[in-house]
């Protein structure tokens, strides 16, 4: 329709096409033809009040003369709009307001706006959101408001009419005028402060180095200041901004952010880039986010009590913090273009905040991780509804859907496979030139491909495989000794039993196997190019064992030959964590994959969750709770718990669900995995007692539960209560409703009232999200726990399907489109029904919603197809349980 139309314009005036073309609504992407040098905005906010309002005044170049002048706005009220005179004299010329989608808006002046440079004043309100966690929003901690911000990807548009892409870089100048008793916090320093009438003080904020709108912040409330002191080569001054009477909470934060931020400065040999760096709590939100000077952490990451500085707490603060503070570079100085190169920013910081958190943390052994990374890319990328890294975006809902696995997590290990291949300096080196090279502007992939390669083909070939195209390879590995020894690599695009997707060209990766005895091992690596492949081994003898991604650098899933898992008996003294953590995440992804049976990850699972190393114990104990419960035939769920009970309860009741004194994070991190999920799995009664008696402990000392197992020991008693399940939930409710309970104890509450597993207390559980007792955010807590859960899903979904609407409605802006993700672990064709039925044409309305539901959907097939195939040798595996 739309050719036939352009094609009928042309036949009649070439002017109407022109006019055509210019009037259109643009959709995704603002005209190239103008765009923005500097912003001035004022803004009145009062966080106790639902709505604000502003000006703005837009300084910018326009390229081609324009009829109407269309920015980006969404739910703003335009009141007024004026052409200023170029040189100050003259009439400014008042806009007609051209009404455009939820996205745009246009000002049409009446004549064409000349190219060169031109000023538009923007006089508007708009709402303050009360509800979600974007755009402006506002919320109430203790007895007082706060407004704080959060625009990328697209909410920038919600506070200001501008031209909202990140490759629209712009000064920005704010003011900020609030109700006196608060205090306002931006990008950069307040310039200068006064009342500006009885009873409103106006701050006025420095002007900003070229920023892309979506790393545009403010925040307005009564809040306390810590001064964390000064760091890096420029002394930048470091705070941290709490709720009023938090701020002695920040403590550990206010500590640890300058070796951080000095470590980031040595990687990139530049100073921190901008001129400050608050680092502001929000206690209730889900996320971090990287605005240049004024970073934003949920609230479990960076304000906690004294007796909540655990382990675990330290951890995820550091490593936080190491991410966003790595975006001060990658994205905020040196951004991407468009968010088809969202990876830029996200697998960059990710990458480097793993490794700055591994140095300087060397006890967490933080590199161990990367193999749950990766497995978190490799669950996203075997679908046939992986994309590539870089990925064309279609439409507006597309963007949000680029902050997924694929763009973190995949990222991040093919940097760190490259990075280990050219050695740490030559990557170094590239990553530096990239910056120095774009500072200040934007980057595509292409720029980064090339500042690495320096024209080396056999780089960019690589790169381009794991960027360009979706998938990871998965090799086998065989071992062949009838001669001199040498291994056989085949490698094949990974896709599980049931997925359909087209043969690939090989791809050329660097691969590494370790081999031995149980005395000695050693090392080899190749350039993997071809579909097949032979290396061989530095060795006369026949290898015992051999392993083949040691540390899961390589991005591709190795697969042993069954005689070469059967051997890794052999190998006890000579592998370490750094082999053994990556290959049963290996094990864990084809076993759920069907390209394992089952049988044989299960095994190794029992085996190494008796591993002295808490992480190798800790990867064992992923398979068991990541093996799908639908694969059990009821006739041998009995059999099943008894399997459960004779490997994995001893390594449980072994670390008890109380720490002891002084351990390593290792430790309560797999407590916190193992607890709940033998309790649970093995039927445990003795562990269901033991967490009654801790919950009633509970009950009369809300400090008596560790915060990091709270949550798991709420849950266990939730679901081992069999009398007095009603009243334990009643005192559940209540204690979530108290405002004397902090919004972390609220939050592992409710996950926990969706544990029962009762059918009248799972529904009520689900219904709670439509109840306006709790703020949305909190109510839908209790429907998204019992959807995780196999026994409890089928019901809770029943209870969606029935109010799906009112749910939608009723949500968070950023949960609605992500509500197919809670149902993805579904394993049953009534389960596929009632979500397709519930889904199929509301998802796709929503951010996100049409990619997550695709991907839940096929995730629900895999699983149908993978019981096919491996449901009934499960079955004879857990028969022989006696
Ligand atoms: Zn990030």
């Amino acid at each position: 329709l739309a050719f036939v139309a352009a094609l009928a314009a042309l036949v009649f005036a070439r002017g109407a096409l022109a006019q055509e073309r210019e009037d259109t609504v643009p959709g995704a992407r603002l005209p190239a033809s103008v765009a923005p040098k500097s912003y001035d905005a004022e803004l009145s906010i009062d966080p106790a009040q639902p709505t604000f309002s502003g000006t703005i005044t837009i300084h910018m170049r326009i390229e081609q003369p324009v009829d109407t002048l269309w920015l980006n706005a969404t739910k703003l009220t335009l009141h007024e709009a004026k052409l200023l005179p170029a040189d100050g004299k003259g009439e400014a010329i008042s806009a007609t307001i051209v009404p455009g989608s939820d996205d745009v808006v246009g000002l049409r002046f009446g004549q064409k706006i000349a190219a060169g440079t031109a000023r538009v004043s923007i006089r508007y309100s708009g709402p303050i959101d009360a509800v979600s966690t974007s755009g402006v929003f506002r919320q109430k901690t203790g007895d007082a408001w706060y407004v704080y911000t959060q625009f990328e990807a697209l909410d920038a548009r919600r506070a200001f009419p501008i031209f909202d892409e990140p490759s629209f870089k712009a000064r920005w100048r704010l003011t900020i005028v609030a109700p006196e008793g608060n205090r306002a916090f931006a990008n950069m320093s307040i310039e200068s402060e006064r009342v500006s009438s009885p009873g409103f003080r106006e701050f006025k904020f420095a002007s900003t180095p070229p920023l892309s709108s979506y790393l545009v912040a403010f925040a307005v409330g009564p809040f306390d200041v810590l001064d964390a002191g000064t760091a890096g080569a420029n002394r930048t001054a470091i705070r941290i901004i709490a709720p009023r009477g938090r701020a002695s909470e920040a403590a550990f934060a206010a500590r640890e952010t300058g070796p951080i931020l000095a470590a980031l400065e040595r990687y990139f040999a530049r100073p921190y880039p901008f001129a400050k760096l608050d680092l502001i709590a929000l206690p209730s939100a889900g996320f971090a986010m990287e605005n240049p000077g004024l970073v934003v952490f949920g609230g479990k990451s960076l304000l906690a009590r004294s007796d909540e500085v655990t382990p675990d707490f330290q951890q995820r603060f550091v490593a936080t913090a190491a991410h966003e503070l790595s975006h001060m570079w990658f994205g905020d100085l040196v951004t991407m273009a468009w968010w088809d190169d969202l990876w830029l920013n996200e697998a960059f910081a990710s990458w480097l905040g793993t490794r700055i958190t591994a140095e300087l943390k060397p006890a967490w052994r933080w590199e161990l991780g990367l193999a749950e990374r990766r497995g978190w890319a490799i669950a996203a990328d075997r679908l046939a509804s992986s994309h590539p890294i870089r990925k064309p975006i279609a439409e507006r809902n597309d963007v949000a859907a680029m902050f997924d696995g694929i763009s973190y997590a995949k990222g991040q290990a093919v940097l760190t496979m490259m990075e280990a291949w050219l050695g740490p300096e030559r990557f170094r080196d590239a990553v530096r030139r990239y910056i120095a090279a774009h500072e200040w502007g934007n980057a595509t992939a292409d720029d980064f491909v090339s500042a690495l390669a320096q024209g080396d083909e056999s780089v960019i070939a690589s790169f381009r495989g794991f960027i360009d195209r979706p998938g990871v390879p998965l090799v086998d590995v065989a071992l062949d000794c009838s001669a001199k020894p040498f291994v056989r690599f085949t490698q094949q695009r990974l896709l599980p039993v049931g997925a359909i997707g087209a043969t690939v060209p090989p791809w050329s990766f660097p691969a590494c196997v370790k081999y031995g005895d149980d005395k000695r091992s050693r090392e080899q690596c190749m350039l993997v190019r071809a579909t097949d492949t032979t290396m061989a081994l530095d060795t006369p003898a026949c290898p015992r064992f051999l392993v083949a991604n040691r540390g899961g650098i390589g991005y591709y899933v190795p697969r042993l030959t069954r005689s070469g898992y059967a051997a890794l008996d052999k190998s006890d003294k000579a592998l370490g964590p750094a082999d053994l953590v990556p290959l049963l995440s290996d094990v864990d992804m084809l076993a759920q994959s069907g390209a394992l049976d089952y049988a044989v990850a299960l095994t190794l699972s029992a085996r190494y969750a008796a591993h002295p190393d808490p992480r190798v114990a800790r990867a064992a104990f992923l398979i068991l709770d990541h093996f799908p419960r639908a694969l059990v035939s009821p006739q041998n769920s009995a059999h099943f718990a008894q399997w459960v009970k004779r490997n994995f309860r001893t390594r449980a009741r072994a670390l008890g669900w109380l720490p002891r004194g002084a351990e390593s994070p290792d430790i309560a991190q797999l407590r916190e995995l193992a607890l709940p999920l033998v309790a649970d799995l093995a039927q445990d009664e003795p562990l269901g007692h033991e967490a009654r008696v801790l919950v009633a402990r509970w009950q009369k000392n809300p400090r008596a539960l560790p915060v990091q197992m709270r949550q798991g020991i709420l849950v266990t008693a939730a679901r081992s209560t069999r009398t007095g399940a009603t009243a334990l939930r009643d005192s559940y409710v209540a204690a979530a409703l108290s405002p004397k309970r902090d919004e972390n104890e609220r939050q592992d509450l409710l996950a926990a009232i969706g544990a029962f597993r009762d059918p009248k207390l799972v529904q009520m559980g689900a219904a709670l999200a439509l109840d306006d007792r709790f703020e949305p955010r909190d109510a839908i807590l209790p429907l998204q726990f019992a959807l995780g859960d196999p026994i409890t899903r089928p019901i809770a979904l029943s209870w969606v399907d029935a109010n799906v609407e009112p749910l939608l409605a009723r949500s968070p802006r950023w949960v609605q489109g992500t509500w197919p993700e809670y149902v993805a672990g579904a394993c049953s064709t009534d389960e596929r029904t009632v979500f397709a039925r519930a889904f199929a044409t509301r998802a796709p309305r929503y951010e996100a919603g049409a990619v997550r539901y695709a991907e839940a959907i096929e995730a629900i097939d895999l699983c149908l197809a993978l019981r096919g195939a491996q449901q009934s040798a499960v079955n004879v595996f857990f028969a022989a349980v006696r």
